[in-house]
């Protein structure tokens, strides 16, 4: 119970310290929110995105699972993601991938572990189309790296591909799409596609990542 406590008290803490110099910076945002971004990323706890990236809160609409997944069955992401699209109306999109994800490093391997599995299948797929490049990595390192960023490059495909990011360009090329990826090493988000806004974009990313994103 003490770790549970501890919430509770951080949390009035952070409440006193924002409303001490903004006494209504609560009360503005219950109203409504207005974010900018939609961020995509893994449900590890070493990943929290609002803290990395300084954002306040109703700056950005967040959607969390095992290894950053866009699939085109969940109707979980794809219920945030129409609303983020169509009702919110973000500006940008980002997948974002972390490296040592446990996700990724389950796909890698051999072992069975259940439910997850299934979840999975789309990251032992990439790694099946990009056997040969990541083969030719000398270390296991090297390679567990190049599929974290590989899975986010195929994520970003995944979403240029649904319905609602299609519709959306149709209408007026909102909103932009961004591959990220956070080094937990050095506490640093890298670039890895940026600003993909309509079919163009997503040939030259299918182009440059054909073997991961199929065709
Ligand atoms: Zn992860």
């Amino acid at each position: 119970m003490e770790n549970l406590k501890r919430l509770f008290d951080n949390n009035r803490a952070l409440v006193e310290q924002i409303t001490r110099d903004d006494p209504d910076f609560f009360s503005r945002r219950a109203s409504k929110q207005e974010p900018h971004f939609l961020f995509i990323g893994c449900a590890d706890s070493r990943v929290p995105i609002e803290t990395l990236t300084g954002v306040a809160p109703g700056e950005m609409f967040v959607h969390r699972n095992i290894a950053n997944q866009v699939l085109p069955s969940d109707l979980n992401l794809l219920s945030v993601l129409q609303y983020a699209v169509e009702v919110l109306d973000v500006k940008h999109v980002i997948v974002c991938g972390h490296h040592q994800c446990g996700g990724v490093r389950a796909a890698m391997g051999e072992a069975n572990h259940g439910l997850v599995d299934f979840w999975l299948a789309g990251i032992r797929d990439s790694i099946q189309r990009h056997k040969e490049e990541i083969d030719a990595y000398a270390t296991d390192q090297a390679k567990f790296d190049r599929l974290v960023e590989l899975n986010v490059l195929r994520q970003v495909f995944n979403l240029a591909r649904t319905p609602i990011v299609q519709n959306a360009w149709k209408r007026g090329r909102r909103p932009l799409l961004h591959g990220i990826v956070y080094d937990l090493k050095d506490g640093l988000l890298r670039e890895l596609v940026l600003a993909v806004d309509g079919p163009d974009k997503v040939r030259a990313l299918l182009e440059a990542n054909r073997r991961s994103v199929g065709d």
